[in-house]
């Protein structure tokens, strides 16, 4: 049997494999997606952030979601003991979208999935990709494995790795390198949310933080269900006795605010753990393949910035892939990879100055400034390429400058008092 030819080959169907799916098969290309699992699968990343709704309506995925009825995500609520920080999307520095969804991701992944099938996206589900051989000129032999074992081959000019941490092409091709983010773990489950308060607060999604390094989120769903979920140094949350729904019981005893509504409840399934969350690679392109999402790079999830990358990369790598098989030249390296790095490092620098304490001090001031609020909040809506935003432009100092401004007001105010 012939080897079958196609222009480009998708590994992965998450967000990231269907938003490049559905650009290149619009714009007339063969397109085929090879997926290890069969759908509806699990996947961590619920919480989405505005930028993404740009990418999903720009392929049309958006109306298929729409009708979906998941929950609306208008902002995101932190709090720290009593104090709490509230940033709303609609009062953002950057024009976009001022609203996006909390999704269960098996449902909201099998809604993309549905729909690529649906306008005859190929898509072979529980077919695993083990080997790639690139020619000179960049075409590529993908080795595709089916759950019996059987071995066959496609051919095509382009590969795009959406594997998320299956991280397909940067271990076969040896790309991975360490992070510079510090190393976290989560634990997370989904509960029915049987006392869920009535009205606004039983719906809104909230970060409680209950050490400089130790967060819990609480995301309701639209299905009656909530996930909750502790991300932390990975030796801390290693330190909790017994299995994982012992440390997840365990953990939930230090957050005053959520104890009651979720103790005792039994949980969906038995909380799983994902240890050393953040990822790197050396590059992120190379002759005949281009790697998308969190195949690429993960940061950390506090900002929940992962399904935004992963379409922000797919949308863009798409494109690039479309104008290169048109004959077109493109620049991978400024249009695609420092692109992509822009976007990395401006959340790089906030998930790290979250963790060094100095973006708390600023999210729990005591005298908040709207103007920084809603600079700051363009930054967590995903707009990371807004260059008039100072929180962007000038994201490596302003954050620090900004908390040591906050520490001297603090100290001031103290001093007043006395
Ligand atoms: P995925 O959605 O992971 O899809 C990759 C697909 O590739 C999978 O379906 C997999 O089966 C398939 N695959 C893997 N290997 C192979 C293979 N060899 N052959 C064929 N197919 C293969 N992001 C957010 O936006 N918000 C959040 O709140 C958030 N919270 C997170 C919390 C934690 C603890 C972690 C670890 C991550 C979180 N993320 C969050 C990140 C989010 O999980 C990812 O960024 C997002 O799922 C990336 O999408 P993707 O399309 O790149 O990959």
């Amino acid at each position: 049997m012939g080897r079958e030819k196609v222009d480009v080959l998708i590994i992965g169907a998450g967000p990231s494999g269907s938003v490049a799916a559905s650009y290149l098969h619009n714009n007339g290309f063969t397109v085929k997606v090879v997926e290890k699992n069969k759908f509806p699968r699990f996947v961590i990343g619920e919480s989405l952030i505005p930028r993404c709704m740009d990418h999903f309506e720009a392929v049309g995925l958006i109306d298929c979601l729409k009708e979906k009825g998941f929950e609306v995500k208008t902002g995101a609520r932190f709090l720290q003991g009593p104090k709490a920080c509230e940033f709303d999307f609609s009062k953002k520095h950057t024009d976009g979208w001022n609203w996006t969804w909390q999704v269960p991701r098996a449902e909201f992944d099998k809604t993309l999935t549905d729909e690529l099938e649906r306008r005859g996206i190929d898509i072979d589900f529980e077919k695993e990709v083990t080997a790639v051989e690139f020619s000179e000129d960049g075409s590529s032999a993908t080795t595709i494995l089916d759950i019996d074992g059987n071995s066959s081959q496609i051919e095509a000019k382009y590969i795009i790795d959406s594997s998320g941490f299956g991280r397909v092409l940067p271990r076969l091709l040896g790309l991975d390198k360490p992070s510079e983010i510090p190393k976290h773990s989560s634990i997370f489950t989904h509960v029915e949310d049987v006392r869920r308060p009535e009205g606004w607060e039983g719906h809104r999604i909230t970060f409680d933080i209950v050490s400089r390094e130790t967060w819990l989120w609480v995301i309701p769903f639209s299905n009656g269900y909530t996930s909750i979920g502790y991300v932390g140094p990975t030796n801390y949350l290693e330190s909790f006795k017994g299995n994982n729904e012992d440390k997840l019981r365990e953990m939930m005893k230090l957050s005053s605010h959520y104890l009651d509504r979720f103790e005792g409840l039994p949980y969906a399934f038995e909380p799983k753990m994902i240890k050393n969350i953040a990822k790197s690679v050396t590059k992120l392109y190379g002759d005949g393949f281009v790697l998308t999402g969190n195949s690429a790079e993960f940061l950390d999830p506090v900002f929940s910035s992962g399904v935004t990358f992963a379409t922000e990369s797919a949308h863009l790598a798409a494109k690039m892939i479309a104008k290169e098989l048109k004959g077109e030249t493109v620049d991978w390296e400024t249009d695609y990879s420092q692109h992509m790095l822009d976007g990395v490092n401006v959340f790089s620098t906030y998930v790290k100055e979250w963790y060094t304490g100095n973006l708390q001090k600023i999210f729990f001031t005591d005298s908040e400034n709207p103007v920084i609020k809603s600079q700051i909040c363009a930054v967590l809506a995903g707009y990371v390429w807004d260059q008039t935003n100072p929180f962007v432009k000038n994201h490596h100092r302003l954050v620090r400058t900004v908390a040591h401004i906050t520490d001297m007001e603090k100290e001031a105010a103290a001093t007043s008092f006395k």
